[in-house]
């Protein structure tokens, strides 16, 4: 057939309803679904269109020519309305959509019109009808003539759609890619130019087949590669949005790895810690109820840590935590639970115990592991632990139960002084109320006035005067009666009010001296226990010197004693502070001297002025030659060094007689006088021998107790 024209316009056909299979079948697997439909609508509408352009031109006659003109003005006229919808579903704006909804009414009328016109909507009237012969010999049935109101108006809005599509995909320009934006620019343009094409056909001015078709088919065979432009744009995206997601999933599980470990390990150690404990707790627990097996828990405080931190700092008691650690890890299997629980508290999870493998093995482990002495700060420290111990199942069922049976158990360890191990029990619960009433009321006794001073003499040995009383502390309550040291000062100094009892003991036994020397006994002098805590605190010099002033004493009237264990904690650190309070020019004393394993060369160099040989050594001298020689040595020591010695606890005359020919300088005991109320006081002093008289007659000194 010699049609060349009429076979490329079917060939068009061919390719434009390939386009519209091809927009169908991508609308499933792409995000813009209703806009891939709307494009098969448009690449069927023009399919149909060129179709019909065929029928149009190879009609054989003329109203088998308008008829198919009519069909061509249909589809061309949807074109219009299928265009808005196509940018409204890109868009997804209301008002492209409510644009597309009413231009759809206005065609649907022109499409009315069209069917009900003789020559269809564009023409008022034909002009010629003329059958054009192309170059190659092929005619068509092309119409031309004056447009008709309703083409012109229709003009108008195809138009006014045109330039609303050109306004969008300048809008969309940017956000497309390159080829995109490019390939929908030629479309454009070719589309203006067809139908620009089109409108010059119909007025006659050339003859010119109908040419949109063909401009639209630009962008139909070019959606194959905006598809596939879209795909590869979208898997780089999807590609980087997913390694991004990777990293940030990556980055967040790190941060909770780190959190959690954060929140149940302690950093110091990185031991678990009391809520890592507790969940390794639960797991621990569970293993053993299957296997019908006994865990226990021992929960232990490293006494003193409070010393250690204060006397060598903080970076040596961090040492020995980390230390105490290390040596916790070694002794004990990797099955077994080992916390930090804080400060100096550490807990071990024994799991797996039966009859012969018991609690008691366990421990003898704990203290094992922490019993050899530990290098802090080029110094060796040895340390003591107060442990308290609970078993699953016997003292609790659940993790919180065996958890607070320890703590009560370690509780009770603690309230009975250092290095004390307690093993639940159920009336520990009731104790605890006992101490905890106690401790309360012990708070509230320096306020409420229920504390008050007892003075013990010491007596030159050569004579019998007094030379010094020591203050020692009683507590009167209403309900426990009166309460002696031992029992409330370990208490005292757990709880740290023993630095307010402490000052209050200095000042109330400053002001008694004071009232002393007004009676005229101008060289008596008074002695203050201090305790650990006490030597710490930085004040304590202030609180010494000011309450000297308000005596109105000198430092030599006031002696003040250290046990000799609280100095041997940490001898360098000790040797600055009494170096501190020498100053001031106060006696300073060594306490309970022969239980604190001091070194001799740290005695010598221990600012002090005096030993106050143990009552333990004192007690047995006649009967033990161990003891005697102790006591001698400590004599011969001290005289060495040329400090006083005062011996404590002499009882018997004999223990006298022996402590003088030793050379002992002062004698304390319930021989000469117990702890005095300070009114009985001044009638012993009165009764006693006085300094000046006794250095006169010493074979008339100390008359009834040397017979
Ligand atoms: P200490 O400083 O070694 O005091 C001597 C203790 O031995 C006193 O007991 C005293 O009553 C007792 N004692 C004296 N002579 C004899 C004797 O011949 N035989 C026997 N068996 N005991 C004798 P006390 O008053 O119960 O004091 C006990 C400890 O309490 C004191 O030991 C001291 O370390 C401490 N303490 C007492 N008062 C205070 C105080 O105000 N502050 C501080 N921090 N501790 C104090
Ligand atoms: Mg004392
Ligand atoms: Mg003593």
């Amino acid at each position: 057939m010699n049609a060349p024209l009429a076979m490329l316009y079917l060939i068009s056909v061919g390719v434009l309803f390939m386009a519209a299979l091809q927009a169908a079948m991508v609308a499933r697997s792409t995000p813009y679904v209703r806009a891939c439909w709307v494009f098969s609508a448009i690449c069927l509408t023009f399919c149909c269109y060129q179709f019909c352009v065929v029928l149009q031109y190879q009609a054989v006659d003329e109203s088998g020519a308008i008829a198919a003109h009519r069909w061509v003005n249909l589809f061309s006229l949807l074109i219009t309305p299928l265009t808005l919808y196509l940018v409204a579903a890109l868009d997804n704006k209301r008002r492209s959509l409510s644009a597309a909804h009413i231009t759809c009414g206005l065609v649907a009328v022109v499409i009315v019109d069209n069917f009900v016109s003789p020559l269809g909507y564009r023409f008022a009237e034909l002009q010629g009808v003329s059958q054009t012969t192309l170059p190659w010999g092929e005619s068509l049935n092309i119409f031309s003539g004056p447009p008709a109101v309703v083409c012109r108006l229709m003009r108008l809005l195809t138009l006014g759609v045109l330039i609303y599509s050109l306004v969008f995909s300048v809008r969309i320009s940017n956000l497309a890619g390159q080829l995109s934006s490019r390939l929908i620019w030629t479309a454009i343009t070719l589309m203006f130019i067809t139908c620009g094409l089109t409108w010059v056909s119909d007025s006659g001015l050339l003859k010119l087949p109908y040419m949109a078709g063909f401009g639209f088919m630009f962008l139909a065979g070019a959606l194959p590669l905006l598809i596939r432009n879209d795909a590869r744009n979208r898997k780089a995206e999807a590609l980087r949005i997913n390694s991004a997601l990777e990293q940030a999933v990556k980055k967040h599980t790190l941060a909770n790895q780190r959190f959690e470990h954060v929140l149940h390990n302690d950093p110091l150690t990185d031991l678990p810690n009391r809520a890592g404990a507790v969940s390794r707790l639960y797991g621990l627990l569970e293993h053993n109820l299957l296997n019908q097996t006994r865990l226990a828990v021992l929960m232990f405080d490293l006494d003193r840590l409070g010393v250690i931190n204060g006397m060598r700092g903080h970076k040596a008691g961090d040492q020995l935590l980390i230390e105490v650690a290390e040596r916790l890890q070694l002794a004990f299997r990797d099955s077994d639970l080992i916390a930090r629980l804080d400060g100096g508290s550490f807990m071990v999870g024994a799991s797996g115990l039966t009859e012969q493998y018991g609690v008691a093995l366990i421990y003898d482990k704990l203290v094992e592991a922490l019993e050899p002495p530990f290098e802090v700060a080029d110094r060796i420290l040895k340390i003591t632990l107060n442990t308290g111990i609970s078993v699953f199942p016997d003292d609790g069922q659940t993790v919180e139960d065996i958890l607070a049976a320890a703590e009560l158990a370690l509780h009770d360890a603690k309230s009975s002084g250092p290095g004390h191990i307690r093993i639940f029990d159920p009336s520990l619960k009731e104790n605890l109320q006992q101490h905890i009433d106690f401790e309360g009321a012990l708070k509230e006794a320096l306020e409420k006035e229920q504390f008050f001073l007892c003075y013990q003499p010491q007596v030159a040995s050569e004579d019998g005067r007094t030379v010094c009383l020591e203050a020692l502390i009683r507590w009167q309550h209403p309900v426990y009666g009166l309460v002696m040291p031992d029992k409330f000062i370990p208490l005292a100094e757990s709880t740290g009010i023993i630095t307010a009892i402490g000052a209050w003991v200095i000042d109330s036994a400053c002001q008694q001296l004071a009232r002393w020397h007004a009676m005229g006994f101008n060289d008596l002098k008074v002695a203050v226990n201090l305790s650990a805590q006490q030597l710490l605190v930085k004040d304590l010099e202030e609180t010494v010197s000011n309450a000297l002033g308000r005596a109105c004493l000198s430092g030599r009237d006031l002696e003040l004693e250290i046990t000799e264990s609280v100095l041997m904690q940490d001898p360098e650190r000790s040797i600055e502070r009494l170096g501190a309070l020498r100053k001031l020019g106060v006696r300073l004393s060594i306490d309970d001297f022969g239980t604190g394993y001091s070194s001799l060369g740290y005695l010598r160099v221990l600012p002090v002025h005096a030993f106050k040989l143990d009552r333990s050594f004192v007690r047995d001298i006649g009967k033990s030659v161990k003891d005697l020689e102790i006591c001698a040595t400590a004599i011969g020591l001290a005289k060495n060094l040329g400090l006083e010695i005062v011996a404590e606890g002499v009882e018997t005359k004999a223990q006298m007689q022996q402590l003088r020919e030793l050379g002992c300088h002062l004698l304390q005991g319930y021989l000469f006088a117990r702890p005095l109320a300070v009114e009985a006081v001044q009638p012993y002093l009165l009764a006693s021998p006085q300094i000046g008289t006794a250095l006169l007659k010493p074979a008339q000194a100390l008359p009834d107790l040397m017979n």
